[in-house]
C-alpha cells in the first residue's frame, strides 16, 4: 500500500484547500467568505440567506471547475490527521481527487479539497467532483536525446587533413640533403 509513495514521479505539493463559509451576524444578516484572500465577494452583507446560500456553492462549485487536480497533491485530509473521519482510519494511498464536502443540515460550509482515494469515500457529506489525470507517463522511458551529427573528421581517411601526413615525410627528407653534422665540422675547420 505505502509502495506507491517511495517514488513519486514528481515532486509532492500539499493538498489545496477552499472554504467557502456563510457566516451569519447578530442582526439576522450574513456574508459570504472564501479562503481565497484573492476572491472578492459580490454579494454584501444581506438578509437574504436562501441567496446568498446559493451563491456560496455556485462560489464553491466555480472553484471545482477552475481548479485543476494536482496528480502529485498530497492528502489534504491526511495532512489533518484524517480529522474529517476520525471514526474510520485511513492509510492515504491511491489517486488525487477533489471532493467538494457540504454538510446540508449545517448548510453554512462548502469545503473543496484534494485527496487521496482512500479518505474521499470516507468523508461525510462528500462528493467527488474530479480526479487528478493518473501519470501515465511515469511508465514511458525518457526519449533518449539524439546525438548531434557531426562531420566525419574523426575518419580522416577521405579528408582534406592528409596535409600533418605529408609533413613528417618532407621534414625526413631534409637531414638526408642537407647533412649538418658535415658542415659543422667544415666549419670548424674553415675558422
Ligand atoms: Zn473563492
Ligand atoms: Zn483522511
Ligand atoms: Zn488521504
Amino acid at each position: 500500500m505505502t509502495t506507491a509513495a517511495k517514488e513519486p514521479p514528481t515532486e509532492r505539493v500539499p493538498g489545496r484547500v477552499w472554504t467557502v463559509r456563510l457566516t451569519g451576524h447578530a442582526d439576522r444578516t450574513a456574508t459570504v467568505t472564501c479562503s481565497t484572500a484573492a476572491c472578492r465577494m459580490p454579494p454584501p452583507r444581506s438578509k437574504d440567506l436562501a441567496g446568498l446560500r446559493a451563491f456560496a456553492a455556485q462560489h464553491a462549485a466555480a472553484h471545482a471547475r477552475v481548479a485543476t487536480v494536482h496528480a502529485n497533491a498530497w492528502c489534504h485530509c491526511g495532512s489533518t490527521q484524517c480529522a474529517a473521519h476520525p471514526d474510520t482510519p485511513a492509510h492515504c494511498a491511491g489517486g488525487v481527487a477533489l471532493v467538494l464536502q457540504h454538510d446540508p443540515l449545517v448548510g453554512r460550509v462548502w469545503t473543496l479539497e484534494e485527496v487521496c482515494d482512500a479518505c474521499a469515500p470516507l468523508i461525510p457529506n462528500a462528493r467527488i467532483l474530479a480526479r487528478a489525470a493518473r501519470p501515465s507517463h511515469a511508465k514511458v522511458p525518457a526519449p533518449q536525446v539524439p546525438m548531434p551529427a557531426r562531420p566525419g573528421i574523426p575518419g580522416g581517411f577521405s579528408s582534406p587533413t592528409t596535409q600533418p601526413a605529408e609533413g613528417p615525410a618532407r621534414q625526413s627528407r631534409r637531414p638526408r640533403r642537407t647533412p649538418r653534422p658535415a658542415q659543422r665540422r667544415g666549419q670548424g675547420q674553415g675558422r
